[in-house]
Protein backbone atom coordinates (compact mmCIF):
# COMPACT_ATOMS: atom_id res chain seq x y z
CA UNK A 1 0.00 0.00 0.00
CA UNK A 2 3.00 2.26 -0.01
CA UNK A 3 2.53 4.24 -3.12
CA UNK A 4 -1.25 3.89 -2.93
CA UNK A 5 -1.84 4.83 0.30
CA UNK A 6 0.48 8.01 -0.43
CA UNK A 7 -1.72 8.70 -3.85
CA UNK A 8 -4.97 8.60 -1.99
CA UNK A 9 -5.28 12.15 -2.46
CA UNK A 10 -5.49 12.05 -5.94
CA UNK A 11 -8.76 9.78 -5.79
CA UNK A 12 -6.05 6.61 -6.65
CA UNK A 13 -5.41 7.80 -10.35
CA UNK A 14 -2.47 6.80 -11.18
CA UNK A 15 0.62 8.74 -12.46
CA UNK A 16 2.55 7.18 -15.85
CA UNK A 17 5.39 9.06 -16.77
CA UNK A 18 5.98 8.52 -20.87
CA UNK A 19 9.56 9.27 -21.55
CA UNK A 20 9.31 9.29 -25.73
CA UNK A 21 11.44 11.28 -28.19
CA UNK A 22 8.44 10.90 -31.21
CA UNK A 23 5.87 13.19 -30.57
CA UNK A 24 3.09 11.08 -32.28
CA UNK A 25 4.38 8.37 -30.33
CA UNK A 26 3.85 10.24 -27.19
CA UNK A 27 0.11 12.04 -28.25
CA UNK A 28 -0.93 8.26 -28.89
CA UNK A 29 0.31 7.16 -25.57
CA UNK A 30 -1.63 10.02 -23.65
CA UNK A 31 -4.41 9.42 -25.61
CA UNK A 32 -4.66 5.54 -25.02
CA UNK A 33 -3.74 6.47 -21.12
CA UNK A 34 -6.25 8.74 -20.29
CA UNK A 35 -8.98 6.82 -21.80
CA UNK A 36 -7.78 4.37 -19.30
CA UNK A 37 -7.85 7.25 -16.54
CA UNK A 38 -4.41 7.74 -16.05
CA UNK A 39 -2.60 10.67 -15.22
CA UNK A 40 -0.18 10.92 -18.19
CA UNK A 41 3.30 13.37 -17.70
CA UNK A 42 5.24 13.17 -20.66
CA UNK A 43 9.67 13.62 -21.61
CA UNK A 44 10.56 14.17 -24.75
CA UNK A 45 14.49 13.79 -23.30
CA UNK A 46 16.20 12.97 -19.86
CA UNK A 47 16.47 16.59 -18.55
CA UNK A 48 12.72 16.82 -19.20
CA UNK A 49 12.22 13.48 -17.45
CA UNK A 50 14.32 14.31 -14.56
CA UNK A 51 12.21 17.56 -14.15
CA UNK A 52 9.32 15.95 -14.57
CA UNK A 53 10.21 13.30 -11.39
CA UNK A 54 11.47 15.98 -9.29
CA UNK A 55 8.11 17.56 -9.47
CA UNK A 56 6.25 14.57 -9.25
CA UNK A 57 6.91 11.03 -8.88
CA UNK A 58 5.19 8.59 -11.31
CA UNK A 59 3.55 5.13 -10.19
CA UNK A 60 5.16 3.73 -13.61
CA UNK A 61 7.43 4.79 -16.39
CA UNK A 62 7.35 4.09 -20.54
CA UNK A 63 10.68 4.52 -21.14
CA UNK A 64 11.47 4.74 -25.11
CA UNK A 65 14.84 3.08 -25.88
CA UNK A 66 16.50 5.66 -28.21
CA UNK A 67 16.64 9.35 -26.68
CA UNK A 68 18.09 12.25 -28.43
CA UNK A 69 20.24 12.81 -24.98
CA UNK A 70 20.31 9.54 -23.62
CA UNK A 71 19.26 6.34 -23.80
CA UNK A 72 16.85 4.40 -22.11
CA UNK A 73 19.22 1.39 -20.27
CA UNK A 74 21.14 4.43 -19.09
CA UNK A 75 18.60 6.33 -17.49
CA UNK A 76 16.85 3.02 -15.92
CA UNK A 77 20.56 2.88 -14.28
CA UNK A 78 20.72 6.02 -13.14
CA UNK A 79 16.96 5.83 -11.70
CA UNK A 80 17.39 2.58 -10.32
CA UNK A 81 20.61 4.06 -7.92
CA UNK A 82 17.98 6.86 -6.80
CA UNK A 83 16.31 5.87 -3.46
CA UNK A 84 13.54 8.12 -4.54
CA UNK A 85 13.30 6.46 -7.94
CA UNK A 86 14.39 2.78 -7.03
CA UNK A 87 11.07 1.20 -7.07
CA UNK A 88 8.95 2.75 -9.63
CA UNK A 89 7.94 0.07 -12.43
CA UNK A 90 9.53 0.32 -15.66
CA UNK A 91 8.47 -0.86 -18.97
CA UNK A 92 10.65 -0.17 -22.01
CA UNK A 93 9.74 0.72 -25.40
CA UNK A 94 11.57 -0.42 -28.03
CA UNK A 95 11.82 -0.53 -31.45
CA UNK A 96 14.43 -3.52 -31.68
CA UNK A 97 13.06 -7.44 -31.75
CA UNK A 98 16.39 -8.67 -31.17
CA UNK A 99 16.32 -10.65 -28.34
CA UNK A 100 20.07 -9.36 -27.13
CA UNK A 101 18.82 -5.90 -26.95
CA UNK A 102 15.65 -7.02 -25.06
CA UNK A 103 18.16 -8.75 -22.22
CA UNK A 104 20.08 -5.71 -22.17
CA UNK A 105 17.03 -3.45 -21.64
CA UNK A 106 15.60 -5.98 -18.58
CA UNK A 107 19.24 -6.08 -17.20
CA UNK A 108 19.92 -2.27 -16.91
CA UNK A 109 16.42 -2.59 -14.39
CA UNK A 110 13.71 -2.49 -16.50
CA UNK A 111 10.83 -4.82 -15.07
CA UNK A 112 9.04 -5.48 -18.98
CA UNK A 113 9.45 -4.18 -22.14
CA UNK A 114 7.09 -3.51 -25.08
CA UNK A 115 8.22 -3.70 -28.97
CA UNK A 116 7.19 -0.64 -31.11
CA UNK A 117 4.94 -0.49 -33.01
CA UNK A 118 3.25 -0.96 -29.29
CA UNK A 119 -0.08 -2.58 -29.19
CA UNK A 120 -1.84 -0.31 -27.05
CA UNK A 121 -3.96 -3.35 -25.68
CA UNK A 122 -1.31 -5.54 -24.78
CA UNK A 123 0.21 -2.21 -23.23
CA UNK A 124 -2.82 -1.67 -21.00
CA UNK A 125 -2.53 -4.98 -19.70
CA UNK A 126 0.79 -4.81 -18.82
CA UNK A 127 0.71 -1.64 -17.28
CA UNK A 128 -2.04 -3.02 -15.09
CA UNK A 129 -0.11 -5.93 -14.05
CA UNK A 130 2.80 -4.34 -12.97
CA UNK A 131 0.33 -1.60 -11.10
CA UNK A 132 -0.59 -4.60 -8.95
CA UNK A 133 2.36 -6.17 -8.64
CA UNK A 134 3.90 -3.46 -6.90
CA UNK A 135 1.10 -2.71 -5.21
CA UNK A 136 0.86 -6.40 -3.57
CA UNK A 137 4.45 -6.56 -3.23
CA UNK A 138 5.12 -3.77 -1.34
CA UNK A 139 1.57 -4.38 0.73
CA UNK A 140 2.70 -5.43 4.73
CA UNK A 141 6.34 -3.48 4.04
CA UNK A 142 8.51 -2.75 7.55
CA UNK A 143 10.11 0.73 6.62
CA UNK A 144 13.62 1.16 8.72
CA UNK A 145 16.20 3.82 9.55
CA UNK A 146 18.26 3.85 12.33
CA UNK A 147 16.14 2.82 15.33
CA UNK A 148 12.92 3.87 14.02
CA UNK A 149 10.40 1.61 12.55
CA UNK A 150 7.19 2.08 10.63
CA UNK A 151 4.87 -1.17 9.90
CA UNK A 152 2.86 0.38 7.60
CA UNK A 153 0.33 -2.84 7.44
CA UNK A 154 -0.76 -1.87 11.47
CA UNK A 155 0.05 1.80 10.68
CA UNK A 156 2.04 1.62 13.82
CA UNK A 157 5.78 3.83 14.47
CA UNK A 158 8.11 1.97 17.15
CA UNK A 159 11.34 3.48 18.50
CA UNK A 160 13.56 1.02 19.76
CA UNK A 161 11.00 -1.71 19.63
CA UNK A 162 8.78 0.83 22.01
CA UNK A 163 5.46 1.60 20.06
CA UNK A 164 4.98 5.37 19.98
CA UNK A 165 1.59 7.03 19.37
CA UNK A 166 1.41 8.83 15.98
CA UNK A 167 -0.85 11.24 14.86
CA UNK A 168 -1.84 10.61 11.06
CA UNK A 169 -0.09 13.45 9.25
CA UNK A 170 2.67 12.85 10.76
CA UNK A 171 2.36 9.03 10.04
CA UNK A 172 2.11 9.75 6.53
CA UNK A 173 5.12 12.32 6.53
CA UNK A 174 7.54 10.28 8.38
CA UNK A 175 6.45 7.39 6.14
CA UNK A 176 7.52 9.48 3.16
CA UNK A 177 10.88 10.77 4.37
CA UNK A 178 11.52 6.62 4.89
CA UNK A 179 10.54 5.83 1.82
CA UNK A 180 13.16 7.89 0.23
CA UNK A 181 15.42 8.54 3.11
CA UNK A 182 18.48 10.95 2.91
CA UNK A 183 17.01 13.01 -0.58
CA UNK A 184 15.88 16.57 0.44
CA UNK A 185 11.96 17.38 -0.07
CA UNK A 186 10.93 21.01 -0.61
CA UNK A 187 7.65 22.38 1.41
CA UNK A 188 5.86 22.19 -1.80
CA UNK A 189 7.00 18.63 -3.19
CA UNK A 190 6.19 17.48 0.57
CA UNK A 191 2.60 19.38 0.58
CA UNK A 192 2.16 17.41 -3.06
CA UNK A 193 3.41 14.12 -1.90
CA UNK A 194 1.52 13.63 1.71
CA UNK A 195 -1.59 15.91 1.23
CA UNK A 196 -1.69 15.26 -2.36
CA UNK A 197 -1.69 17.19 -5.35
CA UNK A 198 -4.96 19.10 -5.34
CA UNK A 199 -4.65 20.95 -1.79
CA UNK A 200 -4.65 25.01 -1.14
CA UNK A 201 -2.60 24.49 2.41
CA UNK A 202 -0.14 26.78 2.97
CA UNK A 203 3.74 25.83 2.75
CA UNK A 204 3.85 26.65 6.75
CA UNK A 205 1.78 23.91 7.44
CA UNK A 206 4.81 21.20 6.53
CA UNK A 207 6.75 23.23 9.36
CA UNK A 208 4.50 22.56 11.81
CA UNK A 209 3.90 18.69 10.89
CA UNK A 210 7.75 18.59 10.86
CA UNK A 211 7.91 20.51 14.71
CA UNK A 212 5.11 17.90 15.84
CA UNK A 213 7.22 15.02 14.30
CA UNK A 214 10.30 16.36 16.00
CA UNK A 215 8.36 16.83 19.32
CA UNK A 216 7.36 12.89 18.81
CA UNK A 217 10.68 11.70 18.14
CA UNK A 218 12.75 13.56 20.78
CA UNK A 219 12.27 11.50 23.76
CA UNK A 220 13.78 8.76 22.19
CA UNK A 221 16.34 10.90 21.06
CA UNK A 222 15.71 10.76 17.28
CA UNK A 223 14.39 13.93 16.50
CA UNK A 224 17.82 14.32 14.71
CA UNK A 225 16.84 12.57 11.87
CA UNK A 226 14.38 14.83 10.71
CA UNK A 227 17.00 17.91 9.31
CA UNK A 228 16.45 21.05 8.04
CA UNK A 229 17.96 21.96 4.70
CA UNK A 230 18.53 25.85 4.46
CA UNK A 231 16.99 27.56 1.94
CA UNK A 232 15.49 23.93 0.53
CA UNK A 233 13.37 21.98 2.55
CA UNK A 234 13.44 18.64 5.09
CA UNK A 235 15.67 15.18 4.78
CA UNK A 236 15.44 12.07 6.54
CA UNK A 237 19.47 11.72 7.50
CA UNK A 238 21.32 10.43 10.44
CA1 LIG B 1 13.18 7.36 -29.70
Amino acid sequence: MTQKALSSNRLAQKIVLCVEDEAPIRDMLRFSLERENYIVQDAENAQQMSQSISQQRPDLILMDWMLPDSSGPQLIKQLRKDSYTRDIPIIMLTAKSDEQEMIKGLDSGADDYISKPVSLKSLNARIKALLRRTEAFSDDELLSYANISLNLASQTLSINNEQIPIAATELKLLKFFMLYPERVFSRSQLLDHVWGQNNFIDERTVDVHILRLRKLLKPNAADHLIKTVRGSGYKLAN
